[in-house]
């Protein structure tokens, strides 16, 4: 598979955006996973409609021309997400959770261990890994960044830092915070990666108001991680009027927004829930993920959020877990869904339990067959379920 929208494991950045059908897009790594309101803002103004949260964190733009690519990376060197004069960017995810700082469990310094690895790449002192590499920094807190795909796990405890790499239970480094960037480059070197074919589901802040420690957050999640930048500006107005001063995003496409008041958190998640974000668990929307698909996307033949959204808006409450994505690659995630729509000329074969690329039950339905059968398998589940629970059992003879 040597082209590569369709090869898993490559990911468009700044220095090397992908083409896509509508255009170029570049890929930009929030500094700690957090973005002031105004960088927010003016990052979504970027892009030819807003931006998008992928799943693994990071804030995505899309359709730019070719001509306008230098243009937006110098844009991106003055926000300071990349550095421009060397034209190069953090290399990987380095997840740390969105409460680092603030969370008074924590049992060490996340942050730190984030700097000093941040640091370490932008002055070359570790090669560069490989795609998709992760590190995850588990201070021992509330959340625990764990997503499918991290290579290296950094766990801090006080003074003292241990690297395990994925697959073991036992670290193969253990230092202080400033060796950590030694461990990392030993692991680049000496560990080899496991890959991560169907990994656990990413941890994911709470939606709604919540508190860790003495502080209030909002979680939240654009539908699909899609944010127009009318829309981004709105919700970095109404951040500001209601006392939050940035976003964090986790690996997940949920946003954290730490508030100066439980009042204000309060008031905040009203304006998000007004402007259409995802702030409730039972939220549909909540179980549905989509890729950006037609007509964005050069490989995809349907239209799969507005088609994503048609589903759960015919399904209400009774929508499972439902990934609609354009073909065979599953961009938006690469977990398995009790139901998964990969279209394939204008039409979707259908997935149970499984990811786009297995094999479907059933192939060639439009929308409202996709509908319909989703309904039956849901309704058929629903009845073993029942028929299941009742049971109870052979009848005791002693
Ligand atoms: S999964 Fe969606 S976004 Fe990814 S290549 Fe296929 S159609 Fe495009």
């Amino acid at each position: 598979m040597s082209d590569p929208a369709l090869r898993r494991g490559w990911c468009p950045s700044a220095f090397a955006p992908m083409e896509s059908g509508d255009g170029f897009v570049l890929r930009v790594r929030a500094p700690r996973g957090r973005l002031a309101l105004a960088t927010f803002a003016a990052l979504s103004a970027l892009g030819a409609d807003g931006l998008e949260v992928t799943r693994r964190g990071n804030l995505q733009l899309r359709g730019f021309a070719r001509a306008d690519v230098p243009g937006a990376q110098d844009a991106l060197a003055a926000l300071g997400l990349v550095d421009g004069a060397a034209r190069r960017e953090t290399p990987c995810d380095i997840w740390v959770s969105p409460y680092a700082g603030d969370d008074p469990s924590a049992r060490g310094d996340a942050l730190a261990v984030h700097d000093a690895l941040a640091a370490a790449f932008s002055a070359s002192a570790i090669p560069a890994p490989p795609s998709k590499y992760a590190v995850a920094i588990d201070d021992g807190g509330v959340a625990t960044p764990l997503a499918p795909g991290v290579d290296v796990t950094f766990r801090v405890d006080g003074d003292r830092v241990t690297a395990t790499s994925s697959g073991s239970s036992t670290p193969f480094a253990a230092g202080a915070t400033a060796d950590a960037p030694a461990m990392l480059a030993r692991a680049l070197r000496e560990v080899a990666r496991k890959p991560v074919v169907d990994g656990p589901e990413a941890w994911r802040p709470p939606l709604g108001v919540h508190r860790v420690g003495a502080r209030a957050y909002v979680g939240f999640q654009p539908p699909f991680g899609a944010v127009s930048s009318e829309g981004a500006l709105r919700l970095a107005d109404a951040a500001g009027r209601f006392g939050v001063a940035e976003f964090r995003f986790s690996p997940s496409r949920r946003i954290v927004a730490p508030a100066s008041a439980e009042a204000g958190a309060a008031a905040f998640a009203r304006a998000v829930d007004a402007l259409g974000f995802v702030l409730r668990e039972s939220d549909p929307l909540a179980r549905a993920e989509a890729c950006v698909g037609a007509p964005h996307c050069g490989r995809a033949t349907t239209r799969t959020r507005d088609d994503a959204r048609a589903l759960v808006a015919a399904l209400g409450d009774a929508t499972p877990a439902l990934h609609v994505s354009g073909c065979a690659k599953g961009c938006a995630s690469p977990s398995r869904r009790a139901f998964t729509l990969a279209g394939a000329a204008g039409r979707y074969d259908l997935v149970l339990d499984g990811t786009p690329g297995d094999a479907p039950t059933a192939r060639g339905l439009a929308l409202d067959g996709a509908l319909r059968a989703i309904r039956d398998v849901a309704m058929r589940r629903a009845g073993e379920d029942a028929r299941t629970s009742s049971y109870e059992g052979p009848a005791h003879v002693d």
